[in-house]
């Protein structure tokens, strides 16, 4: 049943080579999102993956994640903050910076984003570095806050990424969709 639906994800998903670089084969979640039934499937998925984890808040990466991130807390009662690219955020930021698979990148989050005490899902499209997770946890960190875990769509389990995360936070990474 859960193999199945994760069949029915994976198909969803184009593979693009060479982009946005030569030898980075894409894996384009907008196929997915376009497709009605897998799209409400993911976030059915990831609901039920965390609806007993009484999370407070989920924080999503600028900009794929927003797409999983805002319907998944909208579905977990929770509130969403938005980790977002420079110059973006009207009020007082803190920063992180993190290599990307392909470049260099630097996210934001408001200062005021979490409280004391709150238990956050940090949540991406895609894990291959997890450079990007990352910079989300040292986000996360600057508040006195329990991260639950990691969530992802799509995990490029060759990339290291989740055990980069277990090795240097103790966190743990979920995610449907595994390729290498
Ligand atoms: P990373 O920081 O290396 O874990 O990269 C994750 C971020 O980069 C995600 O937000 C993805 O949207 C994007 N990304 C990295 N590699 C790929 C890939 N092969 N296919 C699609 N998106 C990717």
């Amino acid at each position: 049943e859960f193999e199945a639906k994760v069949v029915k994800l994976k198909n969803s998903i184009k593979n693009i080579p060479d982009f946005p670089k030569p030898g980075i084969l894409f894996r384009d979640v907008s196929s997915l999102c376009q497709d009605k039934d897998a799209f409400a499937l993911s976030i059915d998925m990831l609901y039920e993956a965390f609806k007993d984890e009484k999370i407070d808040m989920v924080v999503a990466a600028e900009a794929r994640g927003f797409v999983f991130g805002a319907p998944l807390a909208q579905r977990l009662h929770a509130g969403f903050a938005m980790a977002r690219k420079p110059g973006k955020l009207p009020r007082s930021t803190l920063e992180e910076s993190y290599d990307l698979e392909y470049g260099t990148s630097t996210l934001q989050i408001t200062e005021d984003a979490l409280q004391s005490g709150q238990r956050v899902l940090i949540v991406d499209d895609l894990l291959a570095t997890g450079g990007t997770a990352e910079a989300m946890i040292r986000l996360c960190k600057h508040f006195d806050v329990e991260i639950v875990c990691t969530a992802f769509v799509i995990e490029l389990f060759d990339l290291g990424g989740a055990v980069k995360i277990k090795n240097d936070y103790n966190i743990e990474t979920f995610s449907l969709v595994e390729f290498p």
